[in-house]
């Protein structure tokens, strides 16, 4: 494979917060995902699976009680009972869609994932018919993982108990701060009282995998409180802990209000201390026994905590996306659909997938998609690449590596490389160095 990488050196960016999106959550990026290149992958759809390629379901549920400040996605905060069973009933025809395609063959999910948005918006109610009706079109049986994202406010002792019933083995609680003041100024829904009510909730009804989620450098945040959140972090013994930097993609409630005040510093802290603070709350978890597993997670126990969405994902599985904006990966496509709540319901109701744009990778993209995507973990293989691609990565980027050596950002360890702590935590602002020539453009966009 002829490759076209860059010869450059990386650049890291200014220290300051800035408007814009610093996290890569794919490859190619979103701006070369076209509509024209829906029907070509379209036909990928009628191919039988690549032997041997894991498949998994995202299902995206796009409410929530309030918007965030520093929210990009696309969220409704205002659809009644009747909207929201319309929208559950097209997550199930859209799946029943793709279950007749010959890409999805004979294979079993592997994992599920319920993502938003807030999938705890949903009653308990909702839930069951939900995950009834998905279950009918596509068991569930085999299925290693099955997360659900929560919003702590949004919980009840009937409602973690359906998603037990649900068959939810990692339950993510969307924590960020454990400061009332903090969550108020940044417009989270929920407060402390919450968080702490429905963990022992929670621990009580027997998950598997409880997930606490932070961010470190929200609004108002001071070295004190964030030092005091990851005290009660480590207090609640949580299974794994995912922490994200905050970040102001320009279409947030933040960034309007930078860009009307004429100030283009946002008001959080700096990248320095966002990741001191990362830093800090890995090495206290560290010492607690949790082990580092990625940019953004520390696990309690290794052995018996995994993270089967990410690892197979992040491994070139296939992933069938459900829902208003949602995200899929089908041999070697990507898929986006519409972003309209009810366009996405009419297209449906036609009996048409909803896709606003795909992209189809060839080969260089897939391998650079993977490494990118292994990058974040701080550890890659070389041997998987050989196997898979056919490439030595590190004749592909011998450069790029020598320079990283030269900083002590990489190391070799029995035959893997692994990224040192300091390059990890600002993983995301390298990524675009081994992209394609053609793509490097600066991500400037959100998720939806
Ligand atoms: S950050 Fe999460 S909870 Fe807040 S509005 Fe966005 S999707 Fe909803």
């Amino acid at each position: 494979m002829g490759l076209e990488l860059s010869k450059s050196m990386p650049v890291l960016p200014d220290n300051e917060t800035r408007g814009g999106s610093y996290f890569v959550a794919n490859y190619p990026p979103f701006s070369f995902w076209s509509p024209e290149a829906i029907p070509s992958a379209l036909e990928v759809l009628k191919e039988p699976p690549c032997p041997g390629t894991p498949l998994g379901l995202y299902v995206h549920i796009p409410f929530c009680r309030k918007r965030c400040h520093f929210c990009y996605f696309k969220v409704y905060t205002d659809k009644n009972s009747s909207e929201i069973r319309t929208y559950n009933h097209s997550l199930i025809e859209e799946l029943a869609l793709y279950s007749k395609l010959p890409i999805i063959g004979d294979r079993h999910l592997r994992f599920i994932y319920f993502g938003g948005g807030t999938p705890s918006y949903l009653s308990a109610n909702q839930l069951l018919d939900l995950s009834a009706g998905l279950k009918k079109v596509l068991p569930w049986d085999q299925a290693e993982e099955i997360t659900f994202e929560c919003e702590p406010g949004t919980l009840s002792e009937a409602k973690l108990q359906a998603l037990r019933e649900m068959g939810v083995t990692r339950l993510s609680l969307g924590v960020e701060n454990f400061n009332d003041s903090l969550l108020e100024l940044n417009g989270r829904a929920h407060r402390s009282g919450e968080i702490y009510r429905m963990y022992e909730y929670a621990r009580q009804t027997g998950f598997p995998q409880i997930n606490i989620d932070l961010i470190a450098g929200m609004l108002g945040e001071t070295g004190d409180n964030w030092r005091h959140c990851i005290e009660e972090t480590i207090r609640l013994k949580p299974d794994s802990v995912t922490i994200y930097q905050m970040e102001i993609p320009f279409n947030t409630t933040i960034y309007r209000e930078m860009k009307a005040s004429g100030c283009m510093t946002a008001p959080v802290a700096d990248w320095e201390t966002k990741r001191r603070w990362v830093q800090q709350a890995f090495e206290a978890l560290e010492q607690e026994g949790y082990a580092i597993g990625s940019a953004y997670t520390a696990v309690r126990n290794p052995g018996r905590v995994h993270f089967v969405y990410r690892d197979l994902l992040w491994h070139g599985a296939d992933m069938i996306a459900l829902g208003v904006a949602s995200f899929g990966h089908l041999k070697g496509c990507h898929f986006q659909n519409v972003k309209d709540f009810a366009d996405y319901i009419s297209r449906i109701e036609a009996g048409f997938l909803p896709l606003q744009r795909a992209c189809q990778l060839d080969e260089q993209e897939r391998f650079i998609r993977e490494f990118i995507l292994q990058m974040k973990l701080g550890r890659i293989s070389k041997d998987y690449f050989m196997e898979k691609f056919k490439i030595d990565i590190d004749s592909a980027y011998r450069e790029t590596f020598d320079w990283m050596r030269n900083q002590g950002w990489l190391h070799q360890e029995n035959g893997d490389l692994l990224l040192s702590r300091e390059l990890l935590l600002q993983v995301d602002s390298i990524l675009h160095h081994f992209f394609k020539a053609c793509h490097q453009v600066q991500a400037s966009e959100g998720k939806t």
